[in-house]
This record gives structure tokens, C-alpha cells and sequence, in this order.
């Protein structure tokens, strides 16, 4: 089928207003927030406005061998939403209805475009949690975060959004509808194609409403965090409480590089001279918080710490929480430029990794900062560089590939949160053998058998 009648063939379909070929609107939503270039340019912006339009621009698109890019917010980090040639882009975020909180189930039924912030707050007025939060929660769409299966901080407390997923109604590469599972807690019956789908970028299938958990409505959130001497100190001691008895519900940490960068951004921030680490451990818990506070303030002092500032109030968390929240930005004000990655690796390799990030940024001259999630062993190393340098633009992109084969290296992954998409493909080699990778695409080709969904990205 040409373009212009796979064009025809979804202005009979979908109602007027719903498909697009104006530069400005299939320009302007042909990258994600990656900032990675477009594979190529697409044909069209779908902006269906419920499921069953939906299946009918997949089922179209599956007869004419169309591909299909599906879309959420476009906060992705890894390009997973990138426009690819000839491409529909399915923006789904006009699905953005929250169907149901059952506070008997504990659960919540949503269409994609429901933003996850949306969702907490209906979650919360309802005085039930949701727990999956990345930093993007505002924008990032349910959709989207269960696509990537996104990560944020509180993972080391309630999981990451896989944790959450009761079951999925899908649209698959064929055109038709179906649910992955009852919405019960347990069920075994046949494999587990919720899990597969979810994390799967786009690749497999098109999510058009899920049945997420909910969990009671945990305390207020109260923190402690510590400067240290040394990273290696800092780094036991955020392990320390990873392995203690009291789970905080999230456990952070920055190194020096990224200490000096945030001082430098932000000189009121506050950042102690000598500071080399800083970790925060923050709990949420109903009962024994003040406890939990001690037992980390406890563990940081055992393990050297130049000073401790506790948070007992929202005002006081929000501050402590600035320097973290400062990452990205602080980097990429060094140079003008940065590349964010993604790695992830036992808890143990943590100093490792760190330490061969800096032996590699001495060697390329180029300047990594680390940052992130110490209590899932998922660090964000960020390389600093002058994009108007040439010889800085080449450097930072050869560390950025090689960071994620030292994590790789240290028994880890290339990527922790953000997903594959087209920016990570390249490191993909150096983690999933051969037969691993036949595998996933032969699961892809039963599933998507004309390789509409998504080509060219994830796998
Ligand atoms: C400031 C900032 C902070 C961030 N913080 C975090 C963080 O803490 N943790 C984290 O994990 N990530 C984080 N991210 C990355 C990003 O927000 C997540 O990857 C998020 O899940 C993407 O959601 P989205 O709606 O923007 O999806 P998009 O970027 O539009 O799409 C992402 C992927 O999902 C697919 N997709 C989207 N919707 C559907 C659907 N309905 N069905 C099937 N496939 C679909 C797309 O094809 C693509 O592969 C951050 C990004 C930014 C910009």
C-alpha cells in the first residue's frame, strides 16, 4: 500500500482531526527527551481518542506493513519513541481516563495517557499510594512507564513499575484486543506475558489500559543524609543500610565531581567543603520512622561522616533533597553539554564501577559525575562536555558507550531504568549472548510477525 492510501484508508477510520501530516505536528513529536536523533521521518501523528481507534490504526497499519511508533509523554531517555522512517506516530496520551479506583482491591484501572502523577493523587484522595514514582512522574504517562518499566526513587522499598502491574488489555501487531491475565494478585495460568509486555518498549504491543496495585498510604516521608571524607565511606555506608533491617524507601547518593558541579550551580546549596560522597536514606514508614531515622544517622556516623542533617518536615526533605534533584542540571552547566546514563550493578561493585568511571575519564580527559540510585545499585553517570569542541563532543560519546560496558563488566547491566531504544542498542552485544538475543527477536517476529511495532529499536 502507498502512503497516500494507508493516509485514506485511517481518514475513514478515525474521525476528522485525529491523523496529521503537517510538518509542525509530526516534527514536533518525532524525538523523546533523549534528545537522540530521529531513525527518520515519519509519515504521520495518530492521535486516537479511544481503544477501538486504536486497533483499528494498528490493524490498518499491520495490512499495509506500516510501522507503528507508539507514544507517550516523549520523556523517554533512550529514543524508545523516535520516529522511524515512514512511521505512524501513535500518540496515545488523548487516552487519558482513569476508569476506576476499587479501594476493596486495592487497585486502579487507567488508559495510557493518565499521567503518573495524575494517577498518585487520584490514588492518594482515595488514601491509597501508588508507589512507582520516577523524577518524570508529572509528564511520564502510565503507558510510557510501563513500556520501560520504569525505575525512580523509591524503588528499593516497593519495586520498580513491573511490581505493580495486575494485568494489561493490549492491542497486538495484528489489529486485536486482548487482556494478559486475570486482575488478581496470583495467577499461573500459562506464561507470563504481562511481564513480558511490560518493558518491552513498544515493541510488542500497544498498552490501552491497565489495572495497576495500590498499596495503603504510607507515612510522611522524613530523611537524614551525610556528607563523607571518602566515596569509598560514603558507599559503605549506603550499603550498610541496603543490607540492615530497616528498608528505607529511598537511598541516594552523589559523588564528589557531581558535589563540586551542584556547589558550583548552586553555591547556596550548602555543600561542605571536602565532601567526597553524600548520601541520603529517607523513610516513609507509619510506624517506627523515628527509629529507622536513628539507625541510618547511626550507620552514617559509624562509617565517618562529616556531617548528618536530618529532615523531619516536607520543607526540610525538599532541601535536602536539592543537590540530587540538581544532577543533570548542575552536570550539564559545566560544559554546556552531557550525556546521562543508566547502569545498574550489585550493590557490592559500587565502588568499582565509580572508581573505573573516573580512571576512564582521566584517560579520555573528559569529565563523568555519578549519581543516583545507590540502594538498587543503579547509578546515572553523566559525562560534562563542550558541544562546541569537537574533539570533547567525540570523547564524551566514547565514554558514554564504554560506560556501559564496565558496568557490564562488573556483572551488571547497561541499563537499569531508561530502557534501550536506540541509544543503548549498540551496547547490547556486550550483554545478551547471541543465542539470548535469537531468542527475544523470535518471541518478537510470533508476536509482531511483520515487524510493525517499533522496528528497529530495543532488541
Ligand atoms: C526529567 C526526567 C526525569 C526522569 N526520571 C526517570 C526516573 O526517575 N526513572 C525512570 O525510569 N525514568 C525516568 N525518566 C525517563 C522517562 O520519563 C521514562 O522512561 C518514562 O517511562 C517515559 O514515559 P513517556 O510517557 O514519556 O513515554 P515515551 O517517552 O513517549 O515512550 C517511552 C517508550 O514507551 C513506548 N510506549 C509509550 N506508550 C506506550 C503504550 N501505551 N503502549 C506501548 N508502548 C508505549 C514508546 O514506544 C517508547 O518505547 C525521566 C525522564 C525525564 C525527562
Amino acid at each position: 500500500m502507498s502512503d497516500p492510501d494507508i493516509l485514506a484508508t485511517l481518514r475513514d477510520l478515525l474521525p476528522d482531526g485525529t491523523v496529521s501530516t503537517a510538518d509542525a505536528a509530526v516534527l514536533g513529536r518525532s524525538i523523546d527527551a533523549s534528545g537522540a536523533p530521529a531513525i527518520g521521518a515519519a509519515l504521520a501523528l495518530v492521535q486516537p481518542r479511544s481503544t477501538e481507534q486504536v486497533a483499528a490504526v494498528v490493524g490498518a497499519a499491520n495490512a499495509a506493513g506500516v510501522p507503528v511508533v507508539p507514544q507517550g509523554a516523549l520523556t523517554g531517555l533512550a529514543g524508545g519513541a523516535n520516529a522511524v522512517p515512514g512511521a505512524l506516530l501513535l500518540d496515545l496520551s488523548a487516552l487519558n481516563r482513569i476508569l476506576h479506583i476499587d479501594v476493596e482491591e486495592r487497585l486502579a484501572v487507567v488508559q495510557p495517557g493518565v499521567t503518573v502523577a495524575e494517577l498518585a493523587a487520584a490514588a492518594s484522595a482515595a488514601g491509597l499510594f501508588y508507589a512507582p514514582d520516577p523524577a518524570s512522574a508529572e509528564w511520564a504517562t502510565i503507558g510510557g512507564t510501563i513500556a520501560t518499566n520504569a525505575g525512580g526513587m523509591r524503588c528499593i522499598k516497593y519495586g520498580v513499575t513491573r511490581d505493580a502491574v495486575r494485568t494489561l488489555e493490549v492491542v497486538l501487531a495484528d489489529g486485536s484486543l486482548v487482556r494478559t491475565r486475570p486482575s488478581t494478585i496470583k495467577g499461573v495460568a500459562g506464561l507470563d506475558l504481562t511481564g513480558l509486555i511490560v518493558g518491552s518498549e513498544g515493541t510488542l504491543a500497544v498498552v490501552t489500559e491497565a489495572t495497576l496495585s495500590l498499596l495503603p498510604a504510607p507515612g510522611p516521608s522524613r530523611g537524614v543524609s551525610a556528607v563523607f571524607p571518602t566515596l569509598a565511606a560514603g558507599i559503605a555506608a549506603s550499603n550498610a543500610i541496603a543490607a540492615g533491617p530497616n528498608v528505607p524507601s529511598t537511598l541516594e547518593l552523589l559523588d564528589d565531581i557531581v558535589l563540586g558541579a551542584v556547589d558550583a550551580y548552586l553555591p547556596h546549596a550548602g555543600i561542605p567543603i571536602g565532601a567526597k560522597a553524600w548520601v541520603l536514606a529517607i523513610t516513609d514508614s507509619v510506624h517506627g520512622a523515628d527509629a529507622e531515622l536513628s539507625a541510618f544517622e547511626r550507620i552514617f556516623r559509624e562509617h565517618g561522616a562529616l556531617t548528618v542533617d536530618r529532615a523531619d518536615t516536607p520543607i526540610e526533605l525538599d532541601r535536602l533533597l536539592t543537590a540530587r534533584r540538581l544532577l543533570n542540571q548542575a552536570m550539564r552547566a559545566l560544559r554546556g553539554g552531557s550525556l546521562n546514563g543508566d547502569v545498574s550493578v550489585p550493590r557490592s561493585r559500587l565502588l568499582a564501577l565509580v572508581e573505573r568511571f573516573a580512571a576512564l575519564a582521566n584517560e579520555l580527559h573528559v569529565v563523568i559525575g555519578v549519581g543516583g540510585h545507590a540502594g538498587d545499585g543503579n547509578l546515572h553517570p553523566v559525562v560534562a562536555f563542550d558541544p562546541g569542541d569537537p574533539e570533547q563532543v567525540a570523547a564524551a560519546h566514547e565514554a558514554y558507550q564504554r560506560i556501559s560496558g564496565i558496568a557490564q563488566q562488573l556483572g551488571g547491566t547497561m541499563t537499569g531504568e531508561h530502557g534501550v531504544g536506540i541509544e543503548k542498542l549498540a551496547a547490547l552485544d556486550g550483554e545478551l549472548p547471541p543465542r539470548l538475543r535469537e531468542m527475544q527477536r523470535a518471541i518478537k517476529a510470533v508476536l509482531d510477525p511483520n515487524g510493525i511495532l517499533n522496528p528497529g529499536k530495543k532488541y
